[in-house]
């Protein structure tokens, strides 16, 4: 038996064996003392070797950046000038050598004091910088107060074991090196997963007692289908997951063979399985593994990645190669999606109390018209080398709607006046991500080409659930009856008016979902390259008639647990070897 089992919330499936190493511990309590006087200068030094180890650790991750984030390079070259910067070291020695204060101490008081400068100079771009400082001033505080994470990771791959990992911390580390990642904290939706399955490895987050019960250099066996992390397994269970393992990379294979033929019901249904993509980067994986366009397209990345506001011609560029490594194919752009549990948003979070309510998504770019009517712009232009389309998340009615083309058409005239190419016919669709635009969808679908559901903030707005909080994703639950409801009544409105719909939360890449959506059916499931060959696959061994019925009874059904139920059931009978291949969100039904 493994000294423990661990379970958390699976969001990149596959099944990882290795040793534990643990970066991002829980934020111990740090110590303040004061120095002796004849100390002070060693202290100073102290300080001075962690802000070196610390920029030799950002080259060295810059040199071993694997190819799949070569593209978000930018904010580690950020990263390594704040760190070179004098201002947090120089205010931090001052306190050393003036105040007596130890290093961790008075680097906390620097960081303080700096974070509050930028806040009060109230210019977006450099309030934004306070998150890099923070990071930044976090790896140095964890080289003060223990040996450098990295020497753990000295031989062969590990399993990444952290309280909290934010993209930025991701980029620091030798990601050739990690073969799955653990986390305490997060939820379903959370970016540590899409980080995970850009890289192919398993992840689970949300791990309740993840640093109580892992020490460093524990065998580990992470399964990202399952959500279980067995801390120090038996042979007998090493063994098991071995096989496990095997049969996972046989069945990927299997259906990776397959992924060119289409997702078509066994009775006929065609669907249409199209990628969730951050980064230009994914087009050629959306090519190879039987993509049909990018339905997703999460621009945020690229900004968030960059310690500058993109200029027009950065992000057109990015459109374009984008644009033209579909074709075929369409590529549809969601335009800026920053705020609440986006890495931008911990900037904005400094502001706003509750953000996941606040100034996020199209209500910043309504805000923010020079930083949206450039993003749209350069969209435009990309949609003149081939097939894009543009998509406004979090829209919560007509009015919001109308504001956001009516800065579209502005665009557009701008563009026209200078006599620069531009679609003039691009597609412009919303997402429906709130309760408000499910009510409003007949009028909604009046007034766009296509309707895409994103079921992660809709799940969220409508059962009112944090995403990202761990504490209560057990009740962030898919098939809820009011969630398969409001779907279905989008799906229903997006029809009656002609127009299509998709789905790209990741409901969309659900199994247990998917008998659901095709009952209905939603014409595009928009998943994670990695899952679109399996996802296909299944639909291939689906039938429509059983699925409209399934859907029958869940739109009667009074509760999320008999849904779940009838559900499996179907799913048990469909496909009952498949579904241990992929991670499931029906974890809810307690
Ligand atoms: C969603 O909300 O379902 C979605 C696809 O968008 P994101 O996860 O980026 O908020
Ligand atoms: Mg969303």
């Amino acid at each position: 038996m493994a000294r423990a089992v661990l379970h958390g919330i699976p969001v990149s499936s596959g099944i990882a064996i290795g040793k534990a190493f643990f970066i991002n511990r829980r934020p111990r309590s740090r110590r303040h003392d004061l120095v002796p006087l004849d100390q002070v200068e060693a202290e100073a030094a102290r300080l001075e070797a962690a802000v070196e180890a610390v920029a030799a650790e950002f080259v060295e991750a810059r040199a071993a950046m694997p190819e799949v984030l070569q593209g978000q390079l930018d904010i580690l070259d950020s990263h390594l000038l704040m760190c070179r910067d004098p201002k947090l070291r120089n205010e931090t020695l001052r306190r050393i050598r003036e105040g007596r204060m130890n290093a961790e101490w008075a680097l906390e008081e620097s960081l303080e004091q700096i974070a509050l400068a930028f806040a009060r100079l109230n210019v977006p771009y450099i309030r934004d910088r306070i998150e890099d400082v923070r990071v930044v001033a976090g790896r140095i505080g964890r080289h003060l107060s223990g040996p450098p994470d990295k020497s753990r990771l000295e031989s062969g791959r590990g399993v990444l074991l952290a309280h909290d990992l934010t993209p930025a911390d991701a980029l620091g580390l030798s990601l050739d090196r990690i073969s799955a990642f653990a986390t305490e904290m997060g939820g379903k939706t959370t970016h540590t997963g899409i980080l995970a399955r850009n890289l192919r490895i398993p992840a689970v987050v949300g791990v309740g007692g993840l640093e109580e019960e892992a020490v460093e250099g524990d065998l580990l066996i992470v399964d990202g289908l399952s959500g279980r992390i067995l801390v120090s397994p038996s042979e007998a269970e090493l063994e098991e997951y071995i096989g496990r393992q095997r049969r996972f990379a046989d069945f990927q294979k299997s259906t990776a063979d397959n992924a060119s033929l289409p997702a078509e019901t066994e009775d006929g249904l065609r669907v249409s399985v199209l990628a969730n993509i951050e980064g230009v980067d994914e087009v050629k994986s959306m090519q190879d593994l039987g993509g049909e366009g990018v339905g997703l397209v999460r621009t945020e990345f690229y900004y968030i990645t960059r310690s500058e506001m993109p200029r027009e011609d950065d992000l057109f560029e990015e459109y374009a190669r984008m644009v033209q490594a579909a074709a075929p194919y369409r590529v549809t752009f969601r335009t800026l999606d920053v705020g609440a549990d986006k890495i931008f948003s911990e900037r904005v979070r400094l502001e706003e109390p509750n953000p996941a309510l606040g100034l996020r998504a199209i209500r910043y770019c309504l805000r923010h018209q020079d930083v949206f009517r450039r993003q749209l712009r350069a969209i435009l232009r990309a949609g003149a080398l081939g097939k894009a389309a543009i998509m406004f998340p979090l829209i919560s009615g007509v009015s919001e709607l109308r504001q956001a083309r009516s800065v579209l058409n502005e665009a557009r005239q701008e563009l026209d006046a200078s006599g620069i190419p531009f679609d003039p016919d691009i597609p412009v669709g919303i997402m429906i991500e709130l309760p408000a635009a499910v009510l409003t969808a007949d009028a909604l679908a009046k007034e766009v080409d296509f309707f895409s559901i994103g079921t992660n903030d809709l799940i969220q707005y409508s059962l009112g659930v944090d995403r990202g909080n761990r504490h209560v994703s057990y009740l962030h639950q898919p098939l809820h009856p009011a969630v398969v409801r409001a779907v279905k009544h989008v799906v229903d409105m997006a029809h009656k008016a002609g127009i299509k719909v998709a789905v790209c939360g990741e409901m969309a890449g659900d199994p247990y979902c998917l008998p659901i959506l095709l009952g209905m059916p939603v014409d595009e499931l928009s998943v994670a390259p990695a899952n679109m060959p399996g996802i296909k696959h299944l639909v291939r061994r689906s039938n429509a008639e059983e699925c409209r019925e399934l859907l029958r009874q869940a739109l009667a059904a009074p509760t999320v647990h008999s849904i779940n139920n009838a559900v499996r059931h179907a799913v048990y009978n469909r496909f009952p070897e498949e579904t241990a291949f992929f991670a499931s969100q029906l974890d809810g039904d307690r």
